[in-house]
């Protein structure tokens, strides 16, 4: 049997260059931008800078980062909506798409101008340039699913990407959108997925991995409640009826145990925090039915009325029965003492006595002692 050569970090990338064009300008609070910053694994300045070997070397160009702005930072967007950007590149949304079909007059979110001297709607920027992206990249809830904006009773039918390009939009790489969730996105989860689809651009990584609601599966693939700090709490009955306890806080409102995210086991900058680990209850930011299927926030979730109540039946029982283990494991056994007696249970084996000598009992020790 033959196999495949693996591939090469030092060969050269099969796309040597990748230019990121990030949009804030659908409906957000530019906070995936600000919560990119404190990536550390890997970090922005790695990706730029090129500290890993056998990536794509990456341009971003992104609004708050930038250094030009006005017409100057929009070049690299105007030649990408074209067709005519000289080298591939991935389109990052950030902020749901707002449904500009149903306005009288204006407009809900826009970038720049067009031809006419009109705002160009975050719409028209979409149209154009989804078609040319080597990749199209959701980050953070609003962009991924609608979020916030999208909620019920909203004036600007807004919507997530994946809604808004559909969910068989196929990029030039034949990449649905890859969808990061988060509100905002957790730093290291964005950069993850990023520096994949750079090892995916440069040929040394298969097809990115998606779920149903084409996340990165290896990072969503467990609830928060299989990676919280608390569980142990839970699985005891034992919860906290007022913040500021470290008991569990599903009587809070914490939805933890049906949720798709990894922040309780990988925490929020640099591995500390993480929303439960740190008192907060799990509002199921990640998931796409967030916010509306998740409130009211502050409520016991309709689900954990039941599970808690059976674990707590439960866990009093165990809670007792390990407490009476607990105190008894707390002791120290009885045979560690100066006492001149040795009571551990040790026999000496005939084989081991010296020639010469008489074997002798336990407790022998006690004999010799003056
Ligand atoms: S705080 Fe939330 S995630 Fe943590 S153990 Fe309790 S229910 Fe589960
Ligand atoms: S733990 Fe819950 S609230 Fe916190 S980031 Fe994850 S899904 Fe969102």
């Amino acid at each position: 049997m033959t196999t495949a050569p693996a591939p090469s970090l030092t060969a050269a990338p099969r796309i040597a260059e990748l230019d990121v064009l990030w949009i804030t300008a659908g409906l957000s609070c530019d906070g995936d931008s600000i919560s990119i910053t404190a990536a550390t694994q890997p970090s922005l300045e790695d990706l730029l800078l090129g500290a890993l070997p056998g990536i794509p070397k990456m341009r971003l160009h992104h609004p708050v980062l930038a250094v030009e702005n006005g017409e100057e930072f929009l070049k690299p967007f105007r030649a990408a909506a074209r067709g005519e950007h000289p080298r591939p590149f991935l389109l990052v949304v950030e902020g749901s798409i707002p449904n500009e079909k149903l306005n009288r007059e204006g407009y809900w979110a826009a970038l720049g101008t067009r031809d006419d001297g009109q705002p160009k709607t975050t719409c028209e920027w979409l149209d154009e340039l989804a078609p040319h992206a080597w990749g199209v990249v959701a980050a953070g809830t609003c962009a991924t699913y609608g979020g916030v904006h999208a909620m019920s009773g909203n004036p600007t039918g807004a919507m997530g990407l994946v809604d808004y390009l559909g969910w068989d939009f196929r990029s030039q790489a034949g990449l649905p959108v890859v969808c990061v969730p988060g509100c905002p996105v957790q730093p290291d989860n964005f950069m993850e997925t990023l520096l994949y689809l750079l090892y995916q651009a440069a040929g040394l990584s298969p097809m990115i991995p998606l779920d149903h609601a084409l996340r990165p599966r290896w990072l969503f693939s467990q609830t928060v409640h299989e990676g919280c700090d608390r569980g142990g709490y839970y699985e005891q009955g034992d919860f906290a009826a007022e913040y500021g306890s470290r008991k569990c806080i599903v009587k809070l409102g914490c939805w933890g145990p049906v949720v798709m995210c990894n922040v309780a086991r990988r925490g929020w900058i640099a591995g500390v925090g993480g929303c439960p680990n740190v008192g907060g209850i799990c509002i199921g930011c990640t998931m796409p039915g967030f916010p509306d299927k998740f409130m009211p926030f502050m409520d016991e979730p309709p689900g954990a009325k039941m599970s808690s109540a059976a674990v707590l039946m439960y866990g009093r029982t165990v809670r007792a029965l390990r407490n009476f283990t607990k105190s008894s494991l707390e002791k120290e056994p009885a045979w560690r003492s100066p006492g001149g007696a040795l009571t551990t249970g040790y026999v000496r084996p005939a084989a081991a006595t010296p020639a010469g000598l008489d074997a002798k009992e336990p407790g022998d020790a006690a004999e010799e002692k003056p």
